[in-house]
C-alpha cells in the first residue's frame, strides 16, 4: 500500500531543459513535483534529502486536481514527476496524468526506469509522454552501488517504452571510479544505439559528492571523453550537462552539422528548427517539437 499518495516533498516550475529533455517541447516548463525516498540505493544520491527519508507522518498532501491546477496558474505547459523516484509515485501519478492530459498538458517522468512492464502500462495508458532515464552503470556496478538492481530490466523498459511511442532520453551521471572508464562508457553508448537508437538523445553529466560517496568532482576532461565516446557509438544527440555554455550543449544536425538549437544553462537561446527540420538541408531532427 502507497504511504506517499499526494504527499509532495518538493514542487517546482522548471525548464524542461532541466530534467533534461533536450528534444521535447524546447522552452517550455513543466511543474515538477517530488515525493519521498527510492527503490535503489546509490550512494552518490544527488537528492539524497528526500530520497534517503521515509514520508513524514504528516505531509504537505496535494490532489492530482489541485496539482493540475497549479500547472495551469504557474505557466507550465506540462508535468513532469522527478527529484526522488517517480515509480514510487505510481498511483498518484496515474491520476496527475489523466487529469492533465484532458486539460492539454503534456506528461513526463525522470527515472531509474526500475518498473514492471505492467507499471509501463498504466503510465502510457494515461498519457505518460515522456521518459528521461538514468542508465547508471554496467551490470556489475549497478548491483553493487545500487543494491542488487538487475540492469537488463532498465533497458528493457526503455526498449518498451519506445515501442509504445513515449519519447526517451537517457542520462548518465559519470561517476569517477564507478562508470567513467572507456570500457563503461563505450558499453553504454553502444547500449543506446543498438536497443534503443542512434537518435536518442545521451546526455552525460556531472557528478558532485554527496550522501554517502565522497569521490571528487567529475573532472570536465572526463565527461568530453564521454561525448566523444557518445559520438564514436554512432549517437546522434550526446549533450554535456552541467556545463553552461559549452558547445556540447547545443544541438547541431547530424547530417550538415548546422547549429540548431543553442543553450546557455537551461534556456534556449536560439532555436532555428522549422517544424522539426533542419533549417538549412531539411533533415527531420527526432523529437518532439510542437505542443499536441
Ligand atoms: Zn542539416
Amino acid at each position: 500500500m502507497t504511504l506517499i499518495y499526494g504527499s509532495v516533498s518538493s514542487l517546482a516550475a522548471n525548464p524542461i531543459e532541466k530534467k533534461p529533455f533536450y528534444h521535447f517541447f524546447p522552452g517550455t516548463k513543466a511543474l515538477t513535483a517530488g515525493s519521498w525516498s527510492c527503490n535503489f540505493g546509490c550512494p552518490w544520491c544527488q537528492n539524497w534529502d528526500i530520497s534517503k527519508s521515509p514520508p513524514p507522518a504528516a505531509g504537505d498532501y496535494v490532489s492530482p486536481e489541485r496539482f493540475v491546477d497549479l500547472v495551469e496558474r504557474s505557466h507550465c505547459q506540462g508535468t513532469s514527476i522527478s527529484f526522488n523516484e517517480p515509480t514510487l509515485s505510481l498511483e498518484w501519478s496515474l491520476d496527475v496524468f489523466d487529469a492533465a492530459k484532458r486539460r492539454g498538458f503534456y506528461n513526463t517522468f525522470v527515472t531509474n526506469g526500475y518498473m514492471t512492464p505492467e507499471a509501463l502500462s498504466l503510465l502510457t495508458d494515461s498519457g505518460l509522454d515522456a521518459m528521461n532515464v538514468d542508465v547508471k552503470g554496467d551490470a556489475a556496478s549497478v548491483k553493487k552501488f545500487c543494491k542488487m538492481v538487475d540492469a537488463e530490466k532498465v533497458w528493457a523498459v526503455c526498449k518498451l517504452a519506445r515501442s509504445h511511442g513515449v519519447h526517451i532520453e537517457i542520462t548518465t551521471l559519470v561517476i569517477p571510479t564507478v562508470n567513467d572508464s572507456d570500457a563503461t562508457l563505450r558499453d553504454i553508448a553502444a547500449r543506446v544505439a543498438r536497443d534503443l537508437g542512434r537518435d536518442v538523445p545521451w546526455h552525460v553529466s556531472g557528478y558532485y559528492p554527496a550522501w554517502k560517496f565522497i569521490a571528487p568532482l567529475t573532472p570536465v576532461p572526463t565527461l568530453e571523453r564521454a561525448w566523444q565516446i557518445g559520438k564514436e557509438a554512432g549517437l546522434e544527440f550526446v549533450y554535456l550537462g552541467n556545463l553552461p555554455g559549452h558547445r556540447c550543449d547545443n544541438t547541431y544536425c547530424p547530417a550538415c552539422g548546422t547549429l540548431l538549437i543553442r543553450r546557455l544553462g537551461f534556456a534556449v537561446v536560439e532555436n532555428t528548427l522549422d517544424a522539426g527540420r533542419c533549417s538549412q538541408c531539411s533533415q527531420p531532427i527526432a523529437g518532439v517539437w510542437r505542443k499536441r
